[in-house]
Parts: structure tokens; sequence; C-alpha cells
């Protein structure tokens, strides 16, 4: 295999040391026996705790996923509960957290593993929302014959609202008190933004709608809170509507949350390395379209670089300086090659220390500017560096599968690097990176269009920034910053008001 890393049969453990359970290394699935070779080595290894609780989760989906007869059992409750007042029979056993889809691809991800470490402490199954399409994009994470999409025609997910207005959220119904006196009272500023209806249903025994994206309100957020979350215990439906990776405010003030992810995740910025490896493997068609590109371009490298390049800025424009600004990045950092000041030196004709630098971004622009750069000048060492990127889609456009074919496709891409120089504030590069196992350089965000004095600085902690945490003191009922509870759970490095695990 590759050039650029391994093949080493030290290296060749598809389970990353029991993560992934043994058992169907590549039947139908190809990229799970091999896409371990590509990757770095991961310094982290999962601890036994979580081993044991994935596989006392896999056996738990295996009885309680789409298709098994507890399922259908729990699903037809539910339908009922749309048509008939009163209680219905509930499996103690099987409890569902039903994962909707939101935003791009990036933030997909990171949501679904959010959705899926809260799925472990509270010994939910996860499901995903089948209409998403992800079930062409990733392999079925979970061995054995239960899915974990849902049938396209899973009714509640076609008959309920389950939105920010949806009269079945749980912040609704926390805020109107028929779910548990109030004792919270939202600070003036959250009062504007509460969402105001009389035509609340009353909560059901059955199920509860969550909100948990960007634009949620203050009672959305008492999920943080020990009471309130213990109030969802018994309910076997959870909804949740989420693009975020929440998982940073599940430590705070949930004292059994914290002491259990403290017990799986010892190394703690590596949760959602861990879980996007077991989670995120690329199904076939993906396999074959980054195999394609790996061996046409990437896989003679001695090393790859991989850079990744998110302007936020709509409509898209070029921004003048980030070509720029990378290379300074890697030059200061000795992430690449310098670029020779003068003429002169001669380059190998079979140069064997080659750099591939791996550029994804929608526009062209950044890659050919770099391109360009190294094929006007030599390189200081008389190293080559070859530029690629392998799409530039130009917009996003989250309703074509073939686009998110690519940008997924990229992630993984990305995931193979031996350094990485990606965007601030985006969720596609912490996909890449947690995937990776490798902190990246963060590139400087520019301040009025004027290029950043410092180019770059690389992250201290892997996990992906929770981008919108409550800044609420749940034991104390008032405003609070959260990021000074936990000594390993602070603010972000890209995202100031974020929140990310240390
Ligand atoms: P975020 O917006 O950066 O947090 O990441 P998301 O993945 O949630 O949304 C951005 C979407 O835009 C991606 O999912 C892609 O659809 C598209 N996109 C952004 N950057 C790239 C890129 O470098 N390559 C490709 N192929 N698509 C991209």
């Amino acid at each position: 295999y590759a050039q650029h890393q391994f093949g080493d049969a030290e290296n060749d453990d598809f389970t990353l040391g029991g993560l992934l359970a043994k058992e169907s290394a590549t039947t139908q699935c190809q990229s799970r026996g091999l896409i371990h070779r590509l990757r770095v080595r991961s310094p982290y290894t999962p601890s036994p705790d979580l081993i044991t609780k994935l596989r006392d989760y896999e056996a738990l989906h295996q009885r309680c996923g789409p298709g098994t007869k507890s399922f259908n059992r729990s699903m037809a409750n539910l339908e009922l509960a749309f048509n008939t007042e009163g209680r219905h029979e509930v499996d103690g056993e099987c409890r569902y957290i039903v994962w909707l889809a939101h935003s791009g691809l990036g933030n997909r991800l990171v949501s679904i593993a959010a959705a899926f470490v809260y799925a472990l402490l509270t010994r939910r199954v996860l499901v995903l929302d089948g209409r998403s399409a992800l079930g062409e994009l990733v392999c079925e994470p979970f061995p054995g014959e239960v899915s974990w999409l849902l049938p396209h025609d899973f009714t509640p997910l076609l008959t309920l609202t389950l939105n920010q207005s949806s009269p079945y959220k749980f912040g609704l119904h926390l805020q109107q008190g028929t779910l548990l006196p109030s004792v919270r009272d939202p600070p003036e500023e959250d009062r504007k933004s509460l969402f105001h209806s009389s035509s609340a249903s009353q909560p059901s025994s059955l199920f509860s709608y969550i909100h948990l994206a960007h634009d949620y309100d203050f009672f959305d957020k008492l999920f943080f809170c020990d009471k309130e979350q213990a109030s969802l215990h018994q309910i076997p439906w959870l909804f949740l509507g989420s693009n975020l990776y929440f998982v940073p405010s599940l430590y705070l003030y949930i004292p059994e949350f914290r002491q259990e992810l403290n017990r799986l995740f010892p190394d703690t910025d590596a949760i959602f390395h861990h879980i996007s490896r077991y989670l995120f493997l690329p199904s076939n068609s993906v396999w074959s379209w980054i195999m394609r590109y790996y061996d046409a371009y990437l896989s003679k490298a001695s090393q790859i670089v991989g850079v990744q390049i998110r302007s936020f800025v709509f409509p898209p424009v070029v921004h003048p300086h980030l070509a720029q600004q990378t290379l300074r990045c890697a030059e200061e950092n000795n992430l690449l090659p310098k670029i020779a000041e003068v003429e002169g030196r001669e380059t190998p004709l079979s140069p064997r220390n080659a750099t591939a630098l791996l550029v994804t971004s929608l526009l062209p622009d950044y890659s050919e500017q770099l391109k360009k750069l190294y094929a006007d000048h030599p390189t200081e060492t008389g190293e080559v560096v070859s530029v690629h990127q392998p799409s530039h889609e130009g917009h996003q456009n989250t309703q074509a599968h073939g686009h998110n074919l690519k940008a997924w496709a990229e992630m993984c891409l990305l995931s193979f690097s031996n350094k990485l120089i990606t965007s601030p504030m985006s969720t596609f590069g912490y996909v890449a990176q947690g995937l990776a196992g490798i902190k990246p350089w963060i590139l400087t965000a520019a301040e009025n269009g004027e290029a950043p004095s410092s180019a770059c600085s690389q992250l201290v902690s892997m996990d992906p920034c929770f981008h919108a945490p409550p800044y609420y003191n749940c034991d104390g009922n008032k405003g609070d910053d959260t990021s000074k509870i936990l000594p390993y759970v602070k603010h972000c490095e890209d995202v100031e008001w974020g929140l990310k695990v240390f």
C-alpha cells in the first residue's frame, strides 16, 4: 500500500486496539479492514471501559435496532400514542434517540458523534433519520444485521413537526411548566428569543423532541441540567434535532455523566477521535473514489500535508492572502520545505522525499496559487512538493449526493495526512482532524480583511469545539461562563465563545 505510510504488520490492526469489533472485517464494508493502513498511527488507545461499553452497546443495538421485534413493538406503541390517549406499554430495555439531519456534512457528523456519546451515557439506541442519505456515505457501524437507519417511511418523522417550533419540544414543556414545576428564570436577554405557543400538547410519556441546534433557546438548553435531564429517562423515544458537537456541556452539571465520561475517555481530548473512527467508515462507493484518487496522486509521496481552506464569506470570494498565509504557516512551523529565495539548486530526477500537498476548498484558486509557487521556485532542500485538489464545488450543495460524496471523500483523504492545516470554526476541518488523530495548525482568522500577524497556531486539544454552548449555571440558577467549572472544559482556541474538552 502506501509509500507515505506503513504497510508494516505491527500497524495492521484494523480494530484499532479493540475499538472496532473483531468480526466482519471487510465483508460488507471494504474500508473497514483497510483504512487504518493509510492513517498515521493513533497515539491514543481506547480505554478498556470504552471497549466494553461499545460491545455492550452493539449487543443492545442487535436487540432493539430497526427491524427487530422490540423495535416494531416500540414503534407500534409510538404510533398508537398519536391516536389514543392514556398509558401504553413501554419496553424498558429499548429506548431510542433518533437523530435528525441539519446543516452540512461536517455538522452532521459531529452531531451524530455527540448523539452517540449521549446514547452510550443513557443506554439508548441511536438511530438515524433514513432520509438523510447518510447510508450511502458511511458503512453500517455496528456488527450484525441490524441497521442504524430508520426505514424511509418511519411514520413519526413524516407526520410530526420536529423543529424549533415543535409543540412536542422538551424545552417548550419546561417553559410551560407541564413537565416539571419550573424553578428557572431566563435572564432578560434570553426572554426575547423565547418561542410562545398556546398550542403546546401535553408532554407525552412516549416521546419528546429535543432541540439542540444553533438556534435553540433558554429552555431547550436546560437539557444540560441534572434535574431536567433526569425527567427524560423514562421517555422511550427522543427525537434529536442537532447540528452541534454538544459533548463538552454533558460534563458540567450532570455528575453521573461526568463520572462516566471520565471513565470511558481518560484521554479527554480524544473523544471524537475514537468515536469518529468507530462510527464513520466510508461506504464502498466512497471508498472506491478515495482509493482512485489516493493511488493516482498521493500514494507515492513520502508525506502528505493536508490543507483545508474554508472561507465563510457569502457569496464566496477569494481571500487574497489565504494561500500566502497558508504557506507562511507551513514555513514558520516546518510543515513544508521552504521555497528558495534564489534559483540554482538542482532538483534530483527521482526525488525520494516528495511531499504531496493536499488542498481541499470549495474554490480552486488557493491550490492554483500554491501550485504555481512550487512550480516557479525550487525548495531550499531540493525536495519536491506536488499540489493536489480533488474538487472545487464552488458552493455548498448539501442536497446533492455527488457533492456530499466528494465532501466526505475529502475529509477522509485529509485524514491520511501526516500534518494538517485547517480553517477556524469549520466542522469539516474538525472531522478531518478527529479521523486523522492529529492536532492541526489552525489558520488565524483575518480581521477587517487584513492578513493577521500570526499565520496560524496549533490546537492544544483535538476534540471539536461546541459552537453554541449554554451560558447558564444550573446549580446557581443564573447566567454564567461555563468555561470556569472544570479545568478541562474551556473556551475553544478558534471560537472564543465556544466550549471544548482539553
Ligand atoms: P462547516 O460549514 O465548515 O462547519 O462544514 P460543513 O461540512 O458542515 O458544511 C460545509 C459544506 O460545504 C460541506 O459539507 C461541503 O458540502 C461543502 N464544503 C465546504 N468545504 C469544502 C471542501 O473543501 N471540499 C468539498 N468537497 N466540499 C466542501
